[in-house]
């Protein structure tokens, strides 16, 4: 439950079986505001008791949620989806100042995506065929039971409702643990859910922390299912916990992700589109354009239009309708990520343009977590700006001498969530899209699709989000074998 206005937001409970309930602990963790460093709120440290209680309600609920009929389901998604619209507002608000996403973004895709998940995932259910023949088999898909959710912060409503949609559309019921770094969507969220008069214990949320609530959730024994979104780091120990019970994982991780410029590329276009994916929520995303690989000859040029585009971005507070790139979500990401330009400089990587001193705009606050939009040139594979995920504004151009060069270095990472080829020759670009390992490759700026699929080779995941493959993730396959003679 959530005590206070939009200043101060205290959240002092779990949602547990469609109620708030106070945790068996009293720890707190804060929230700060991105643009200021102050505090903002906080939420419960909870601890396993809190987890075994969400798991038990939703095991319960899942009982009765998964006869119900999908248009019954569907009805609930949408109505969840109705009380988030009647949010929209709060919710980019809260965003805005924990994770400083600018407005435009905290307005669009951080708070519109949700919304859209509910109502495209009671879409999918209303028209899915869940029996398909095959022979005398009768493949049925079924609900797997409870889903377990551990959600990061860039994020931070999106992550939780793309898992809490469709694992319910499904028929299954949800644990959900969003980041202790920001979760106060997740409250909003909840209150939705009750307003919606979702039936008790199909969405769960305990707020904590990810060694304590997070692992509680993974190991339970009655958690089926587990669906994770953070870093690679952690998505690996969650699935080695995972293993360990024969659960089954979906896995959305990490990111290095090149956009290859090809040499008929329109340079200025491909040079801006690539700087502008990479700027996105303050480059505070896995699927962002990080590493921009361009023909040798041209290098000069690309540094050029990589620097102009750069340095005429607007850096300042989320809170301002004209900032066009906002702080990074806390301290510990500035200082991360500040760490990565200092390293960058020492491996030798050209600066191009930014750095690590502070930001000069008068009206900043220095307590903000500002980092100035940098690109590095002449980077490698090798150094860790080029193979590291460094989740800030940080662009590293790389350079080939032919293309068969280019694939090498843009598949040479151990992630694979995303890749971009720009062409004026369209089966050119498309034969080298097809060579990139990547769950994702946009072609020539286009656009995704809450209704496609998302998610990554390699390092960057295991399964899918989004649209029917999303669903499918969340349902168990059943054959049933029965001799057409017995068959209605
Ligand atoms: P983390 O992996 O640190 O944390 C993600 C979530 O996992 C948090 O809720 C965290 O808890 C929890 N957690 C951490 N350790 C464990 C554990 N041992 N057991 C269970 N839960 C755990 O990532 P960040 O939050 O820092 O997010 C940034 C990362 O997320 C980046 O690497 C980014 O690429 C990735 N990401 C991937 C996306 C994708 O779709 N592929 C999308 C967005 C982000 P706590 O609250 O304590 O931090």
């Amino acid at each position: 439950m959530i005590t206070s206005e939009l200043k101060q937001r205290d959240i002092t409970q779990n949602f547990i079986n469609g109620a708030w309930v106070t945790p068996s602990t009293e720890e707190t963790a804060p929230v700060f505001d991105s643009n200021t460093g102050s505090v903002i709120g906080s939420s419960p440290l909870s601890a396993e008791a809190d987890v075994d209680a969400a798991v038990s309600a939703a095991k319960l609920a899942q009982k009765e949620w998964r006869t119900l009929s999908p248009s019954a389901r569907a009805d609930y998604l949408r109505a969840i989806a109705r009380e988030l619209e009647a949010r929209h507002e709060e919710l980019s608000q809260l965003i805005m100042r924990e994770v400083g996403a600018n407005q435009e973004i905290s307005r669009g895709s951080q708070t519109l995506t949700p919304i859209a998940s509910f109502n495209i995932a009671a879409d999918i259910l209303e028209s899915y065929n869940f029996v398909e023949n095959i022979g005398d088999n009768l493949v049925m898909r079924e609900p797997i039971g409870v889903v377990g959710a551990i959600t990061a912060w860039n994020f931070p409503l999106h992550l939780v409702t793309v898992k809490a949609a469709f694992a319910i559309a499904a028929g299954n019921t949800i644990v959900i643990k969003p980041s202790e770094v920001a979760p106060l969507t997740a409250a909003v969220l909840a209150e939705a859910v009750q307003s919606a008069k979702l039936p008790n214990g199909v969405i769960n949320i305990v707020f904590g922390s990810g060694p304590d609530v997070g692992e509680a959730i993974v190991t339970h024994p009655d958690v089926a299912m587990l669906t994770f979104t953070g870093s690679t780091k952690a998505g690996m120990r969650i699935g080695a916990l995972a293993a360990q019970k024969v659960a089954k994982v979906a896995l959305e991780l990490g990111g290095k992700s090149p956009l290859v410029i090809l040499p008929d590329a329109p340079l200025q276009e491909a040079v801006e589109f690539g700087v502008g994916d990479l700027l996105l929520n303050n480059g505070q995303r896995c699927d962002g354009l990080t590493r921009m690989i361009v023909p040798k000859s041209l290098l000069p040029e690309v540094e050029r239009i990589a620097r102009e585009t750069m340095d005429a971005v607007l850096v300042g507070p989320s809170t301002e309708s004209t900032s066009e790139v906002g702080p990074l979500v806390s301290k510990t990401q500035q200082d991360r990520v500040l760490g990565y330009i200092d390293k960058g400089i020492s491996e030798g990587a050209k600066l191009v343009t930014g750095g690590t001193d502070p930001i000069e705009t008068a009206e900043q606050n220095s307590q903000g977590y500002f980092v100035r939009p940098t690109v590095f040139s002449e980077v490698t594979n090798d150094m860790a700006i080029g193979r590291e995920e460094i989740f800030g504004p940080v662009l590293s151009i790389q350079s080939y001498s032919n293309v068969d060069q280019a694939v090498e270095i843009a598949n040479g990472t151990e992630y694979g969530l995303h890749a971009a080829v720009f062409g004026s020759d369209i089966d050119a670009a498309l034969s080298i899209a097809a060579r990139l390992e990547a769950g994702m490759v946009t072609v020539n700026g286009g656009e995704s699709d809450i209704r496609a699929p998302f998610g990554g080779y390699k390092h960057s995941g295991i399964g899918r989000e989004f649209g029917r493959y999303g669903f499918e993730e969340f349902l168990e396959i059943k054959a049933v074998r029965v001799p057409k003679n017995f068959r209605n």
